[in-house]
């Protein structure tokens, strides 16, 4: 019987991918059938399990392969949606930051402060509006009941306190900064793992390589991308999470997709950066791009907005002007300017916008929407990381009502995700601060895998073999890539993860 089977283990890997493979071939009616493993699907999955529901979720790569692991990995407040009057959207993207920050994923988000330096390219009606923002952002974070002990309220800052977050930015002229606090993942990539994880714990039959064609409201062809056996399922409700590749699983949705770039750095670039430098873009009053410290001793620098028409790649690329418009950019406030020389890796992901008229992408609502389509395929498609869990029970919401399915109410708000741990709990665990940040809870089982594998995938790599080991028995690694580019962001430095190959493939022998 497919679902259910499993619950209480959050353990992925090849052999229970396997067993409930088979499990599935038997023809059972699942209730709930997902289509993507990116952060929406697997949000989906956890919030059907969760309520009772025979849920499968299939994943036609890895876990967070699309969109989901080439986000800015904020968790944002929204104060971007209040600048265009959408203050629904921004209240609840303030509640699910709080949700995420205090209950479900207290292990893998943290606080960052965001600062802008007070420059002379800031003129006064600029520094109006971002201060004026920073307030608004304060009442948000108040009406979603964060505390100021969780994230800290905005203030002006000196110019020597600004300096200390961001050493390299340009003293001359300056004369101060503004400083805010919102939500960081540890990675996005991890989030996602976790979710699905989470959902497997709670029920759900959760796999990876496994593509679904030929959906309908009731049923999907499923072709184990391994092996290339198929088989049929049929389900009560077909709820698709495909993301950018959402119009390829049901052809009655219209997409927009607009790519955002970020730049790789290592963080000494940046000199011991420990906030999200902040640059509006000249000439805009509301844009800006970031500088943020990331895993693996690495600065991010983000973020562009442009239009991304024709086929969608498996992986999107940076382009060349993409590049320069972002180094020009952060070089307006740095005393020493950053060149392509200082670059060590690209990513670009696609935001799966809905095809909404004829705005520019920016201007795009970014909320999401589920539609259910004549055959009766539900789509849950655009909104952010932040919000995938309310996009999530709004999905299975519309698949309970649609199918008459029998089902608990919702019960993600309250449900911390595996490995969850915070304040004392978190103190206690007698494990190195880096591994508890990526594994909370688990970060002592990581510990316990073979005393052998305590050894760095690569000379000053801040991953170790044992790393490798955990994600392949849990986290459902199948493979090199799985293990570089998603469980740990090694991948991001091409250079880093050619060196980090010989002990991924290790790892699966
Ligand atoms: C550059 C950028 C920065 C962003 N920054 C942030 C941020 O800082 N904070 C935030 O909250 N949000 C951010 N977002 C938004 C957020 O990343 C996306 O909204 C979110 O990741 C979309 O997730 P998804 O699960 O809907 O899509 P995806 O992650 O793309 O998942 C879809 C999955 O479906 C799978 N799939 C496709 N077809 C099939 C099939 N036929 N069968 C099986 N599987 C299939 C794909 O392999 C893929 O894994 C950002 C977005 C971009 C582009």
């Amino acid at each position: 019987m497919a679902g259910n089977s499993t619950r209480g283990d959050s353990a992925l890997n090849a052999a229970r991918r396997q067993r409930e493979l088979r499990a599935l071939g038997d023809g059972t009616t699942v209730d709930v059938l997902v289509i993507g493993g990116g952060i929406t699907g697997a949000g989906v999955a956890l919030d059907a399990a969760a309520r009772g529901l025979r849920t499968v979720l299939v994943e036609k790569h890895d876990f967070a392969f699309g969109t989901s692991r080439w986000s800015s990995k904020l968790v944002h407040g929204g104060l971007r949606y209040l600048a265009s009057g959408g203050v629904g959207i921004a209240h609840e993207s303030a509640v699910e930051r709080d949700i995420l920050l205090t209950r479900t994923a207290p292990h893998l988000t943290r606080a960052l402060p965001q600062v802008v330096p007070l420059l002379p390219s800031i003129g006064a009606a600029q520094k109006v509006l971002v201060r004026t923002g920073f307030v608004a952002g304060d009442v948000l974070r108040r009406a979603a009941g964060t505390p100021a002990s969780v994230l800290p309220r905005s203030r002006r800052i000196a110019a020597a306190e600004a300096l200390r977050l961001a050493p390299t930015v340009r003293r001359a002229g300056l004369r101060g900064g503004l400083l805010a606090w919102d939500g960081q993942l540890v990675d996005d990539a991890r989030l996602v793992v976790g979710i699905a994880r989470t959902a497997a714990r709670e029920g759900a039959t959760v796999l990876t390589r496994v593509e679904a064609t030929k959906v309908t409201g009731a049923s999907a062809t499923l072709t184990d991308t391994l092996t290339g056996e198929t088989l049929d399922v049929t389900a009560r409700s077909v709820i698709n999470a495909a993301g950018v590749w959402a119009d390829q699983v049901d052809s009655s949705i219209e997409l927009r997709p607009s790519r955002g770039t970020h730049l790789v750095f290592d963080a000494a670039a940046f000199g011991g950066l420990t906030a999200s430098l902040t640059v509006p873009i000249p000439g805009s009053t509301s844009r800006f791009i970031f500088a943020f410290p990331a895993a693996h001793n690495r600065v991010y620098l983000g973020l562009t907005d442009e239009e991304a028409p024709g086929p969608v790649p498996d992986v999107p690329h940076a382009t060349d002007g993409e590049i320069d418009f972002l180094l020009d950019t952060v070089n307006t406030v740095l005393r020493e300017p950053l060149s392509r020389s200082d670059i060590r890796g690209t990513f670009a992901g696609l935001r799966p916008l809905l095809r909404t008229g004829g705005d520019s992408t920016a201007d795009i609502s970014r909320e999401h929407a589920v539609l259910t389509s004549p055959t009766g395929v539900i789509t849950v498609v655009g909104g952010k990381l932040t919000t995938y869990r309310k996009m999530a029970e709004d999905a299975v919401d519309a698949a309970v009502a649609h199918a008459h399915l029998p089902a608990a109410p919702c019960r993600t708000r309250t449900l911390p995700l595996v490995g969850a741990v915070s304040g004392a709990a978190r103190d206690a665990i007698a494990a190195p601060p880096r591994l508890v940040e990526r594994y909370g809870s688990e970060a002592t089982t990581v510990l316990d895998q073979h005393p052998g594998l305590a050894v760095e995938v690569a000379p000053g790599m801040d991953v170790t073999a044992a790393e490798f080991a955990f994600a392949v028995e849990y986290e459902g690694a199948l493979d090199e890539s799985d293990l570089l580019d998603r469980r740990t962001r090694i991948g991001l430095v091409p250079e880093d993860r050619k060196a980090a190959e010989p002990a991924a493939r290790a790892a699966f022998e």
